[in-house]
């Protein structure tokens, strides 16, 4: 019997069997067949999810095989794919058109499909998170239907099924907005964490990418600013960025969180090696910039919650620690971004703040992750959809104004439930 197991580790199953698709026609007889023998069906992007949204139980649709390109269209600023293409394929593609994504979270191994599916975002208040690229796509639904989707097209199905949590059927392809490429200057260096949440207004607004990490038993903030340059690539040597995004971020980090999982008292001295690091200053293409290499393997919770909470929202996060005692190894890593009008976007509605907390793989988890839920679902936060949470539909309905439009939506396309696994029971009820 075939098996499966996400990126983490903490999801694993056994489906009846993996199907391989090259074309849409075999996903629309692949999906008739499993419907015919009345067995439920899953498609898994890269398991880059740490929750059970894409565990497959019966059925698993594996779309390696349909990751190329159908079409560039530079004027109208739009790139159509399959949609099992992988977004470090995809932005090289885009990179040899002197294309971009706009943004881009912090690694590209994901598939296109799944990071859409799942709400996946970087940071950048005057941007979104990637589902809100999305032009148009193609879905395979339970009925063995094709339907293309686009504003003028089956527009409701397009709206709710931006961010579907692979709910609705397969998505075979999508369009998505580009823009020219772009260079960034990255300005990486470690700030006092009063000075960052003293200044986080300013430093959102004033740089398009900010991001920073607080590292828990100590003061100090890890910082990233990246800013729209016309400057040419500058980037330190290659051994220079081996050392900086291989060694200090992946092979010294994880020997830390090695250390720290083996004596947990030392964490809080050992924490006070990562603020050490120095200032560094590069310019590169964007999507180098964005996204890096991540090696060490961790479990994470991410919340989102409205902008303005944020800093209070991390404040209490920072007091709690310190009462509850808890040794965390990993930095507790922070982004915004603007609002978009996807019922189930994360960033729905509101401008929004993402606080993600992290433990290293073989480390005790779940009473730091409910102590950080408890007062981000204070702040109306909403979990990431693949990212752990101990959220149910009772409690999402309330968080999504528009949660009943994507049900009904549901509803017509898979009355039956045949993309269903137990996180989506949980999630969506059924
Ligand atoms: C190291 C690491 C770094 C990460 N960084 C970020 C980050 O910076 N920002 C962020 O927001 N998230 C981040 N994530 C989370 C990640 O982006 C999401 O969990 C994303 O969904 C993973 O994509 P995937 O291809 O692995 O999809 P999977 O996890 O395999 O699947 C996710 C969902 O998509 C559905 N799906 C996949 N393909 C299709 C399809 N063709 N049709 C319909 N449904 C489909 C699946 O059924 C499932 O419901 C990170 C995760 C890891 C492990």
């Amino acid at each position: 019997m075939p098996s499966w197991s996400n990126w983490a580790g903490n999801q694993r199953s056994k489906p009846v069997r993996i199907e391989r698709p090259s074309s849409e026609t075999e996903v629309v007889e692949i999906v008739r067949r499993a419907v015919n023998e009345h067995l439920r069906i899953k498609v898994v992007g890269s398991g880059h999810s740490f929750t059970g949204i894409a565990v497959p139980d019966e059925v698993m649709i594996d779309l390696s095989q349909m990751n190329q390109v159908v079409n560039v269209d530079h004027i109208g600023g739009v790139i159509t794919v399959q949609a099992g293409i992988v977004l470090s394929d995809l932005n090289a593609h885009l990179e040899l058109h002197q294309l971009s994504m706009p943004n881009l979270g912090d690694v590209t191994y994901q598939t296109l499909a799944g990071a859409i599916s799942t709400s996946t975002h970087g940071t950048g208040l005057q941007r979104t998170g990637l589902a809100a690229q999305i032009r148009a796509f193609k879905v395979v639904t339970a009925s063995g239907e094709v339907l293309m989707c686009d504003p003028m097209h089956n527009a409701e199905i397009f709206h709710c099924g931006r961010v579907s949590l692979g709910a609705l059927g397969v998505i075979t392809e999508v369009t998505l907005n580009v823009v020219s490429a772009f260079n960034l200057r990255a300005v990486e260096q470690p700030m006092r964490i009063s000075h960052v949440l003293d200044n986080f207004a300013q430093l959102i607004q004033e740089n398009d990418f900010f991001e920073f990490y607080w590292v828990p038993h100590t003061k100090w903030a890890l910082t990233k600013a990246n800013n729209v340059s016309s400057d040419a690539i500058d980037s330190p040597g290659r051994f220079a960025t081996w050392y900086n995004k291989m060694f200090m971020e992946n092979y010294a980090f994880g020997l830390l969180c090695r250390v720290g999982r083996l004596f947990p008292k030392l964490i809080p001295k050992l924490a006070t090696i990562l603020p050490s690091s120095g200032r560094v200053e590069y310019v590169n293409v964007s999507h180098r910039i964005f996204s890096s290499k991540r090696l060490v393997k961790f479990y994470e919770m991410e919340y989102s919650i409205a902008l303005d909470s944020l800093v209070p929202a991390l404040r209490e996060v920072m007091q709690m620690v310190e009462d509850r005692g808890f040794l965390i190894s990993f930095p507790v890593e922070v982004r915004c971004t603007g609002s978009d009008d996807i019922p189930l976007s994360t960033s729905t509605g509101r401008r929004s703040a993402y606080i993600a907390v992290h433990m290293f793989k073989g480390c005790e988890y779940a009473e730091y992750f409910a102590a950080v839920e408890t007062i981000l679902r204070k702040h109306e936060g909403r979990p990431h959809w693949g990212k752990i949470h101990n959220l149910d539909a009772s409690d999402i309905s309330s968080l999504y104004p528009e949660y009943q439009r994507f049900i009904e939506v549901r509803n017509q396309l898979d009355p039956e439930g045949v993309f269903t696994n137990d996180y989506l029971r949980r999630v969506l009820g059924r």
